[in-house]
């Protein structure tokens, strides 16, 4: 625990804490409006009083830590939306504009701390954070203001400039937000007592990619960021992983460093930072398999259930969440007694709750919501069950599944679908209505990462496939029109041929 010397005489505080939070997919065409924040977390000033989630643990915390210093808490807006296309304008200007209001209303804060994605782009601003914290900034020049951020989020100048402290989750999958919240607070209570004066720094890894940091090489570089942290001066360091479907100008993986008063060591350990971790590129990234070397290896794998990422396809990554692509392809291939799911099809729900529960009908689900969700396939299926009270745990926390329908063709093929854009995180999302796991062959996830840890509770042979969609991982040919520097794997040397030779 850190000690802060001047705190007695700080006297009390005024903490000013909000959540805004979605991860914006440029290449999604559907709108983030007010309904994605309804429909997923909206609270105006009391998310402290529910179960905290991701994006809300950070407030819990703080709240917790400004109340036994006996300080004042202002708590505004917690809004924060499943991933999908551009905020629409007027949305965006709502929610920042009640963050703003509040913080009016209150008459300012002597500190003000963010829990902000970092990824969210609106219609008419690709850095909605930047924006955000500068007018925060413009209104409370005297404010310590701090952020901590997804890493999965583009660090940008405007950021930087606007605010004193930016950290990053360091994990992924994030189970890090409330010991990141912590560093986070320690930092602005030694800013506001003048024990520090943070000076931040980033560096342009010139890499665009996903990065799973709970084993091998990215395990051991979250160990050297954090082992960086114990030098002389440096108070806290980031990697920004970027989010790589945000066609905006910023996106690439970032190192930043915070030092005490120091501008040229923050600059100087980012770059080294940043250049350690271009040289682990090939380390740190994952294998894909196509979609007809994961159905062979479907086909080859003896008893036990294989369990398919549809990467593809993730919603938690702003993709529509109803392509069909890997759905056709386990048909075409042959493969039976297999489960998939969960497809966004609120029109092919309605029928379904329609028809009832037993029937059987034909059915053209998938493919239509976005310009990236494909085709459409054409089934005659059994609806085998309906259920509306559902929820899949993620951690601790339970996530609606919306209305969900069990549909069967062939004797032996299960498909979910729901009118809830989800991704799958726990098996229960399928045990529960009534597909039993254990029986079948394979089942197909539209999920990227997150299922991880309770799907491999129910198997040991998860295969993650580079389906087509709006989070394909296919980053050689991703169409990043905006970028400012080239980046591997699209250019072999964007540093120039000899810097890697
Ligand atoms: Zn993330």
């Amino acid at each position: 625990m850190i000690t802060f010397s001047n705190l007695e005489a700080m006297g009390s505080m005024r903490l000013f804490i909000a959540t805004l939070s979605t991860e914006t997919n440029t290449f999604c065409s559907l709108p983030t409006a007010m309904s994605g924040f309804e429909e997923f977390y909206l609270r105006h000033g009391n998310a402290t009083q529910d179960v905290p989630n991701l994006m809300t643990e950070a407030l819990h915390l703080w709240r917790s830590r400004a109340e036994a210093l006996g300080w004042e808490v202002i708590e505004s807006l917690s809004a924060i939306a499943e991933p999908a296309g551009p905020t629409v304008r007027s949305c965006y200007e709502a929610l920042s504009g009640e963050i703003l209001a509040d913080l009016e209303a209150a008459g300012g804060a002597d500190i003000i701390l963010l829990q902000l994605h970092g990824a969210m782009v609106a219609e008419h601003l690709e850095d909605c954070e930047g924006d955000l914290l500068e007018r925060i900034r413009a209104r409370c020049p005297e404010a310590t203001l701090g952020a901590l951020l997804d890493l999965h989020c583009h660090l940008t100048d405007k950021m930087l400039t606007a605010s004193d402290l930016l950290v990053c989750f360091k994990e992924y999958p994030h189970d890090d937000a409330t010991a990141r919240a912590d560093e986070v607070f320690d930092l602005a209570v030694r800013t506001r007592a003048e024990n520090i004066r943070p000076r931040m720094a980033m560096f342009d890894c010139r890499m665009i990619n996903l990065y799973l940091t709970k084993s091998g090489a990215m395990k051991d570089f979250v160990a050297r960021l954090s082992a960086a942290e114990k030098l002389d001066g440096v108070l806290s360091v980031s990697l920004s992983h970027a989010f790589p479907w945000g066609d905006v100008s910023d996106v690439g993986a970032r190192t930043l460093v915070v030092t005490d008063r120091d501008e040229a060591l923050a600059r100087s350990m980012a770059e080294q930072l940043g250049r350690e971790f271009y040289d682990l590129r090939e380390q740190v990234t994952i294998p894909y398999l196509s979609m007809a070397e994961a159905i062979e290896r479907t086909e080859t794998t003896a008893s036990q259930l294989t369990v398919l990422a549809d990467m593809g396809d993730n919603t938690g990554g702003g993709s529509p969440g109803d392509t069909t692509a890997l759905l056709q392809a386990l048909l075409e291939g042959g493969i039976r007694n297999f489960a998939c799911g969960i497809i966004w099809d609120p029109g092919a729900v309605r029928i379904c709750c329609d028809a009832g529960v037993g029937s059987r009908l034909k059915l053209r689900i998938g493919g239509k919501a976005s310009s990236v969700s494909g085709f459409p396939i054409d089934i005659e299926a059994r609806i085998m069950n309906i259920q509306s009270d559902l929820g899949q745990h993620i951690g601790p926390s339970l996530e609606p599944l919306g209305t969900l329908v069990w549909l069967r063709l062939d004797d032996d093929v299960d498909i979910l679908i729901n009118n809830l854009r989800t991704q799958v995180y726990h098996p229960e999302a399928f045990e529960q209505i009534g597909v039993r796991l254990a029986d079948k062959k394979a089942v197909a996830l539209k999920s990227m990462f997150h299922f991880y840890s309770a799907f491999s509770e129910v198997s040991d042979h998860i295969l993650q496939v580079a389906t087509p969609g709006g989070t394909s991982p296919d980053f050689e040919k991703i169409a990043l029109t905006k970028i400012k520097t080239p980046f591997w794997p699209q250019v072999p040397s964007p540093f120039g041929p000899h810097r890697d030779a």
